[in-house]
Protein backbone atom coordinates (compact mmCIF):
# COMPACT_ATOMS: atom_id res chain seq x y z
CA UNK A 1 0.00 0.00 0.00
CA UNK A 2 1.61 3.01 -0.86
CA UNK A 3 0.48 5.08 1.77
CA UNK A 4 2.76 8.56 2.07
CA UNK A 5 1.78 10.01 -1.15
CA UNK A 6 -1.87 9.22 -0.99
CA UNK A 7 -2.84 9.82 2.95
CA UNK A 8 -0.05 12.49 3.29
CA UNK A 9 -1.41 15.95 1.79
CA UNK A 10 1.69 17.57 2.47
CA UNK A 11 3.72 15.34 -0.05
CA UNK A 12 3.53 17.10 -2.75
CA UNK A 13 4.16 20.90 -0.86
CA UNK A 14 7.87 20.08 0.54
CA UNK A 15 9.65 20.38 -2.69
CA UNK A 16 12.73 22.68 -3.10
CA UNK A 17 10.23 25.16 -5.11
CA UNK A 18 8.45 26.58 -2.79
CA UNK A 19 6.03 28.83 -4.89
CA UNK A 20 3.36 31.39 -4.18
CA UNK A 21 0.33 33.03 -6.10
CA UNK A 22 1.96 35.02 -8.78
CA UNK A 23 5.01 32.76 -9.17
CA UNK A 24 6.93 34.57 -6.44
CA UNK A 25 9.03 32.23 -4.45
CA UNK A 26 9.83 31.60 -1.14
CA UNK A 27 13.37 33.19 -0.16
CA UNK A 28 15.63 30.14 0.93
CA UNK A 29 15.47 31.67 4.63
CA UNK A 30 11.80 31.93 4.78
CA UNK A 31 11.68 28.19 2.64
CA UNK A 32 13.81 26.78 5.75
CA UNK A 33 11.63 28.35 8.48
CA UNK A 34 8.33 27.42 6.81
CA UNK A 35 9.83 23.70 6.45
CA UNK A 36 10.49 23.84 10.42
CA UNK A 37 7.22 25.39 10.76
CA UNK A 38 5.38 23.01 8.75
CA UNK A 39 7.26 19.88 10.65
CA UNK A 40 4.85 19.02 13.39
CA UNK A 41 1.85 19.86 11.00
CA UNK A 42 3.72 16.69 9.03
CA UNK A 43 4.28 14.93 11.88
CA UNK A 44 0.46 14.84 13.05
CA UNK A 45 -0.64 14.65 9.28
CA UNK A 46 1.57 10.91 9.04
CA UNK A 47 0.23 9.89 12.86
CA UNK A 48 -3.33 10.34 11.53
CA UNK A 49 -2.75 8.60 8.50
CA UNK A 50 -0.99 5.78 10.18
CA UNK A 51 -3.95 5.60 12.37
CA UNK A 52 -6.41 5.62 9.63
CA UNK A 53 -4.22 2.68 8.21
CA UNK A 54 -4.03 0.89 11.64
CA UNK A 55 -7.99 1.54 12.34
CA UNK A 56 -8.76 0.44 8.72
CA UNK A 57 -6.70 -2.80 9.04
CA UNK A 58 -8.57 -3.72 12.44
CA UNK A 59 -12.09 -3.20 11.54
CA UNK A 60 -14.17 -6.11 10.79
CA UNK A 61 -16.18 -3.98 8.55
CA UNK A 62 -13.32 -2.54 6.11
CA UNK A 63 -12.21 0.74 5.66
CA UNK A 64 -14.54 1.70 2.64
CA UNK A 65 -17.34 4.04 3.64
CA UNK A 66 -19.65 2.14 2.21
CA UNK A 67 -18.71 -0.50 5.02
CA UNK A 68 -17.66 -3.03 2.28
CA UNK A 69 -14.70 -3.64 0.08
CA UNK A 70 -13.72 -5.64 -2.69
CA UNK A 71 -11.21 -7.81 -0.35
CA UNK A 72 -14.15 -8.76 1.90
CA UNK A 73 -12.80 -7.40 4.90
CA UNK A 74 -16.11 -7.40 6.51
CA UNK A 75 -17.92 -10.08 9.19
CA UNK A 76 -19.73 -13.45 7.78
CA UNK A 77 -22.66 -13.57 6.30
CA UNK A 78 -26.16 -14.16 8.26
CA UNK A 79 -29.85 -13.99 7.11
CA UNK A 80 -28.48 -14.57 3.36
CA UNK A 81 -31.20 -16.31 1.31
CA UNK A 82 -29.12 -17.50 -1.73
CA UNK A 83 -26.68 -20.45 -2.08
CA UNK A 84 -24.46 -21.05 -5.04
CA UNK A 85 -23.29 -24.50 -4.53
CA UNK A 86 -20.19 -25.44 -7.24
CA UNK A 87 -19.41 -28.54 -8.44
CA UNK A 88 -16.10 -28.21 -9.14
CA UNK A 89 -14.19 -29.42 -12.30
CA UNK A 90 -16.27 -30.99 -15.04
CA UNK A 91 -16.59 -32.23 -18.97
CA UNK A 92 -12.82 -32.37 -19.83
CA UNK A 93 -11.99 -31.67 -16.81
CA UNK A 94 -11.87 -34.66 -14.36
CA UNK A 95 -10.46 -33.32 -11.44
CA UNK A 96 -8.71 -35.89 -9.16
CA UNK A 97 -9.18 -39.71 -10.41
CA UNK A 98 -9.47 -42.41 -7.46
CA UNK A 99 -6.69 -45.10 -8.07
CA UNK A 100 -8.40 -47.44 -6.11
CA UNK A 101 -11.79 -46.77 -7.12
CA UNK A 102 -11.58 -45.13 -10.33
CA UNK A 103 -13.84 -42.32 -9.69
CA UNK A 104 -13.69 -39.04 -10.41
CA UNK A 105 -13.60 -36.05 -8.67
CA UNK A 106 -15.96 -34.00 -10.86
CA UNK A 107 -18.50 -36.81 -10.81
CA UNK A 108 -17.95 -37.38 -7.15
CA UNK A 109 -18.31 -33.43 -6.78
CA UNK A 110 -21.88 -33.23 -8.76
CA UNK A 111 -23.59 -35.40 -6.41
CA UNK A 112 -22.30 -33.56 -3.28
CA UNK A 113 -23.33 -30.58 -4.53
CA UNK A 114 -26.64 -32.00 -5.41
CA UNK A 115 -27.10 -33.67 -2.35
CA UNK A 116 -26.39 -30.16 -0.43
CA UNK A 117 -28.89 -28.32 -2.83
CA UNK A 118 -31.51 -31.16 -1.90
CA UNK A 119 -30.83 -30.79 1.26
CA UNK A 120 -31.34 -27.10 1.31
CA UNK A 121 -34.14 -26.42 -0.66
CA UNK A 122 -37.16 -24.62 1.10
CA UNK A 123 -35.36 -22.70 2.94
CA UNK A 124 -33.01 -21.26 0.83
CA UNK A 125 -32.48 -20.00 -3.07
CA UNK A 126 -30.32 -22.66 -4.11
CA UNK A 127 -28.31 -22.06 -7.40
CA UNK A 128 -25.88 -25.10 -9.09
CA UNK A 129 -23.29 -23.51 -10.82
CA UNK A 130 -23.62 -26.68 -13.05
CA UNK A 131 -25.73 -29.38 -12.92
CA UNK A 132 -24.25 -31.45 -15.43
CA UNK A 133 -20.51 -32.84 -16.78
CA UNK A 134 -20.25 -29.42 -18.61
CA UNK A 135 -17.01 -27.48 -18.02
CA UNK A 136 -16.83 -24.30 -16.64
CA UNK A 137 -13.88 -21.60 -16.79
CA UNK A 138 -12.84 -20.60 -12.51
CA UNK A 139 -13.21 -16.73 -13.98
CA UNK A 140 -16.47 -17.72 -15.60
CA UNK A 141 -17.75 -19.05 -12.15
CA UNK A 142 -16.97 -15.92 -10.42
CA UNK A 143 -18.93 -13.42 -12.79
CA UNK A 144 -21.93 -16.07 -12.58
CA UNK A 145 -21.66 -16.15 -8.50
CA UNK A 146 -21.38 -12.47 -8.66
CA UNK A 147 -24.53 -12.22 -10.65
CA UNK A 148 -26.46 -12.86 -7.18
CA UNK A 149 -26.69 -10.83 -3.86
CA UNK A 150 -27.27 -11.91 -0.37
CA UNK A 151 -25.64 -14.94 -1.13
CA UNK A 152 -22.78 -17.11 -0.10
CA UNK A 153 -20.70 -19.60 -2.63
CA UNK A 154 -19.49 -23.02 -1.72
CA UNK A 155 -17.54 -25.19 -3.95
CA UNK A 156 -16.95 -28.60 -4.00
CA UNK A 157 -14.32 -30.52 -4.45
CA UNK A 158 -12.31 -34.14 -3.40
CA UNK A 159 -8.65 -33.86 -2.61
CA UNK A 160 -5.48 -35.62 -3.91
CA UNK A 161 -2.26 -36.22 -2.26
CA UNK A 162 0.19 -38.35 -0.85
CA UNK A 163 -1.52 -41.90 -0.39
CA UNK A 164 -0.82 -41.35 3.57
CA UNK A 165 -3.15 -38.11 3.73
CA UNK A 166 -6.72 -37.88 4.58
CA UNK A 167 -9.62 -35.91 6.07
CA UNK A 168 -11.79 -33.10 4.89
CA UNK A 169 -9.98 -29.33 4.41
CA UNK A 170 -11.41 -26.09 3.49
CA UNK A 171 -10.12 -23.57 1.77
CA UNK A 172 -11.11 -19.74 2.36
CA UNK A 173 -9.28 -16.34 2.13
CA UNK A 174 -11.48 -13.29 3.43
CA UNK A 175 -12.10 -12.08 6.87
CA UNK A 176 -16.24 -12.62 5.43
CA UNK A 177 -15.86 -16.12 4.37
CA UNK A 178 -14.01 -17.36 8.06
CA UNK A 179 -16.97 -18.55 9.92
CA UNK A 180 -18.52 -19.95 7.28
CA UNK A 181 -15.43 -22.31 7.01
CA UNK A 182 -14.82 -23.11 10.39
CA UNK A 183 -18.39 -24.12 10.72
CA UNK A 184 -18.30 -26.20 7.07
CA UNK A 185 -14.98 -27.79 8.28
CA UNK A 186 -16.33 -28.74 11.71
CA UNK A 187 -18.81 -30.29 9.97
CA UNK A 188 -17.12 -32.37 7.58
CA UNK A 189 -15.47 -33.32 10.28
CA UNK A 190 -18.35 -34.70 12.04
CA UNK A 191 -19.31 -36.79 9.43
CA UNK A 192 -15.67 -38.16 8.31
CA UNK A 193 -13.77 -40.51 11.16
CA UNK A 194 -10.78 -42.05 12.02
CA UNK A 195 -7.58 -40.50 13.82
CA UNK A 196 -7.18 -37.85 10.64
CA UNK A 197 -10.75 -37.10 10.51
CA UNK A 198 -9.68 -33.42 10.21
CA UNK A 199 -6.91 -31.31 8.02
CA UNK A 200 -8.84 -28.14 9.63
CA UNK A 201 -8.78 -24.49 7.19
CA UNK A 202 -6.11 -23.70 4.49
CA UNK A 203 -6.00 -19.63 3.98
CA UNK A 204 -5.27 -19.61 0.34
CA UNK A 205 -5.81 -16.74 -2.40
CA UNK A 206 -7.38 -18.84 -5.49
CA UNK A 207 -10.11 -17.33 -7.60
CA UNK A 208 -13.10 -18.88 -6.03
CA UNK A 209 -12.05 -17.85 -2.20
CA UNK A 210 -10.82 -14.66 -3.11
CA UNK A 211 -12.45 -13.59 -6.26
CA UNK A 212 -16.44 -13.28 -6.08
CA UNK A 213 -17.97 -10.89 -4.51
CA UNK A 214 -19.93 -12.82 -2.12
CA UNK A 215 -18.62 -15.08 1.13
CA UNK A 216 -16.94 -17.73 -0.81
CA UNK A 217 -15.53 -21.10 0.43
CA UNK A 218 -13.78 -24.18 -1.11
CA UNK A 219 -14.72 -28.02 0.03
CA UNK A 220 -12.40 -30.72 0.31
CA UNK A 221 -14.25 -33.46 1.08
CA UNK A 222 -11.67 -35.87 1.52
CA UNK A 223 -8.62 -37.47 -0.23
CA UNK A 224 -9.26 -39.61 -3.27
CA UNK A 225 -5.82 -40.63 -3.06
CA UNK A 226 -6.29 -42.77 -0.17
CA UNK A 227 -7.39 -45.78 -0.34
CA UNK A 228 -9.58 -45.73 2.94
CA UNK A 229 -10.82 -42.61 2.44
CA UNK A 230 -11.37 -43.08 -1.51
CA UNK A 231 -13.72 -46.24 -0.32
CA UNK A 232 -15.79 -44.18 2.16
CA UNK A 233 -16.30 -41.43 -0.52
CA UNK A 234 -17.80 -44.20 -3.41
CA UNK A 235 -20.55 -44.80 -0.78
CA UNK A 236 -23.45 -42.51 -1.35
CA UNK A 237 -24.50 -43.57 2.15
CA UNK A 238 -20.99 -41.29 3.36
CA UNK A 239 -21.79 -38.37 0.67
CA UNK A 240 -25.34 -38.32 1.99
CA UNK A 241 -23.91 -37.89 5.42
CA UNK A 242 -21.29 -35.13 4.49
CA UNK A 243 -24.05 -33.41 2.34
CA UNK A 244 -26.34 -33.41 5.27
CA UNK A 245 -23.79 -32.01 7.83
CA UNK A 246 -22.39 -29.23 5.31
CA UNK A 247 -26.14 -28.56 5.14
CA UNK A 248 -26.74 -27.82 8.45
CA UNK A 249 -23.61 -25.81 8.99
CA UNK A 250 -24.73 -23.25 6.46
CA UNK A 251 -28.35 -23.27 8.27
CA UNK A 252 -26.39 -22.19 11.46
CA UNK A 253 -24.35 -19.75 9.63
CA UNK A 254 -27.67 -18.08 8.17
CA UNK A 255 -29.03 -17.78 11.60
CA UNK A 256 -25.84 -17.04 13.90
CA UNK A 257 -23.64 -15.25 11.53
CA UNK A 258 -20.10 -15.45 13.02
CA UNK A 259 -21.13 -15.93 16.46
CA UNK A 260 -19.14 -18.28 18.29
CA UNK A 261 -16.88 -18.68 15.28
CA UNK A 262 -13.46 -17.59 16.89
CA UNK A 263 -12.18 -14.41 16.17
CA UNK A 264 -11.77 -12.76 13.34
CA UNK A 265 -8.58 -13.49 10.76
CA UNK A 266 -6.53 -10.53 10.20
CA UNK A 267 -7.26 -9.24 6.75
CA UNK A 268 -4.95 -9.21 4.40
CA UNK A 269 -4.87 -6.70 1.19
CA UNK A 270 -4.28 -8.96 -2.02
CA UNK A 271 -4.69 -9.01 -5.68
CA UNK A 272 -7.40 -10.92 -7.14
CA UNK A 273 -5.99 -14.91 -8.04
CA UNK A 274 -5.50 -15.08 -11.95
CA UNK A 275 -5.29 -18.53 -14.06
CA UNK A 276 -1.51 -18.18 -12.69
CA UNK A 277 -1.87 -18.55 -9.75
CA UNK A 278 -1.65 -22.16 -7.91
CA UNK A 279 -3.94 -24.93 -9.07
CA UNK A 280 -7.09 -25.43 -7.10
ZN1 LIG B 1 -10.81 -30.15 -7.18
Amino acid sequence: MNLGNRANPFAGDLSPQLRLPGNRTFPKRFALHYLAAMTPLLNFSLCLAAAAFVVSCAAPQGGSSSGRDVYGHRPGPKNFQTVIIDAGHGGKDSGAVSRSTGQKEKDLALDTAKRIAAALRGDFKVILMRSDDTFIDLDERVVRANRHGGAILISMHYNSGPSYLRGPETYYWRVDSHGLATRLQNAMAQASSGEYSSRGLVRRRIRLTRNPEIPCVLLEGGYLSNPVESALIAQPAYRQKLATKIASAIRTQAAQGDAGTGPLPRPINAPPSRPTDAAE
